[in-house]
């Protein structure tokens, strides 16, 4: 990535801040944006900032570990939440943090978005946008908890925290973000007429369908690893996994741990 790309992807990091302040989705310093450099560093917003205050030149770089490689400002606490998604996925490359009020009104309640109630943001998001369960912002745990479901959604609730998206740029984090709040939102005034009314389960496959016909569907890094030494195989289906449930099966999880150790490896390597 030649200097002026990297100027690009900052002023792009730095565009989104805006809008995401400007949405009302930050309160204080609230939120934070990351995206992947090609030198195998993240590019990242930094600790104690308002997101509407956010510069090109306050933005600083992380290694895989979350250790500051350059930069004058600090990294936030929340980085490792923003590692276990480039840890866990092939095709993220950007990752939005915030406490947009309806998604994490959601959130505080202890709910989940889950299947989108209209049908086209199902080809955006899937079928379900679930709840992380608790666990203290900032703290490997909390990166613990949300890495398993970042093998199958592009965007989670945090439980009483706020909400998380990842994309292939910083661009896609932002709109599956705002799509979601924006789901959040219609859902909270269609509790004046009765609720939404979900997508019929018999629609549900076709809308899958369309997601994966647009290159939409999450690519976990063990998904890459199993069908490059499978290579002869057909290709699996596309549809991600419907049913809730997060924990991955111990061989899966071993997969990932270790290409989150080849992830940090590629990172130190480079340095
Ligand atoms: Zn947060």
């Amino acid at each position: 990535m030649n200097p002026v790309q990297k100027r690009r992807l900052a002023e792009a990091v730095v565009n989104i801040c805006r809008r995401v302040y400007e949405k009302g989705w930050v309160a204080n310093h609230d939120g934070n944006a990351t995206a992947l450099l090609e030198d195998a560093r993240i590019l990242a917003t930094p600790t104690a900032w308002s997101k509407g205050d956010v510069t090109v030149e306050s933005l600083l770089v992380v290694d895989g570990t979350g250790q500051k490689v350059a930069g004058t400002t600090r990294p936030f606490s929340e980085i490792n939440l923003h590692l276990a998604a480039y840890r866990r996925r092939e095709d993220v490359r950007a990752v939005l943090h915030a406490h947009p009020p309806y998604a994490t009104a959601l959130a505080c309640a202890g709910r989940a978005l889950g299947r989108p109630a209209i049908a086209e943001a199902i080809v955006s998001l899937g079928d379900d946008v679930p709840l992380v369960p608790y666990a203290a912002p900032g703290a490997n745990k909390a990166a613990e908890a949300i890495a398993p479901y970042l093998d199958r959604v592009d965007a989670v609730l945090l439980q009483n925290h706020g909400v998380l998206t990842v994309g292939a740029d910083i661009m896609q984090a932002f709109l599956r973000m705002e799509l979601v709040e924006h789901l959040a939102h219609i859902g909270t005034i269609a509790q004046s007429f009765g609720g939404a009314r979900a997508v019929p389960d018999t629609d549900v496959p076709a809308l899958l369908a369309a997601r994966a016909k647009a290159g939409l569907t999450p690519r976990p890094r063990s998904t890459t690893v199993s069908a490059t030494a499978t290579a002869s195989a057909p290709a699996p289906a596309p549809a991600p996994a419907p049913a809730p449930a997060p924990a991955p099966a111990p061989a899966a999880a071993r997969a990932h741990a270790a290409n989150a150790l080849a992830f940090a490896v590629e990172f130190r390597s480079k340095q």
